[in-house]
C-alpha cells in the first residue's frame, strides 16, 4: 500500500529520552541529513551522540533515509 510508505516520513519518533529534560525525541531529517529534536524543550541534536541508545524507530528511519541516496 502506497498509502503506508513509511520511507517518505520526514520525522519518527523514538523512544529515546532527551539528556536536558528527559523529553522524547523525534527523528528529523532534512535532504541527507537526519537528527534529533527533542519533543519537550526543543533541542536538536546530532544522532551521533545518541547513537548507542538508537531504538527501533530510530534505526529504520536512518535505513530510509540511506535507502534515499543516488
Ligand atoms: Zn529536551
Amino acid at each position: 500500500m502506497w498509502g503506508l510508505s513509511y520511507s517518505r516520513a520526514r520525522k519518527a519518533e523514538t523512544t529515546i529520552e532527551c539528556r536536558e529534560c528527559a523529553g522524547k525525541l523525534n527523528a528529523e531529517r532534512t535532504c541527507h541529513e537526519v537528527y534529533l529534536r527533542c519533543t519537550k524543550c526543543d533541542k536538536v541534536t546530532d544522532v551521533q551522540d545518541y547513537i548507542h541508545e538508537m531504538d527501533d524507530a530510530l534505526e529504520s528511519f536512518m535505513e530510509n533515509v540511506f535507502c534515499d541516496r543516488v
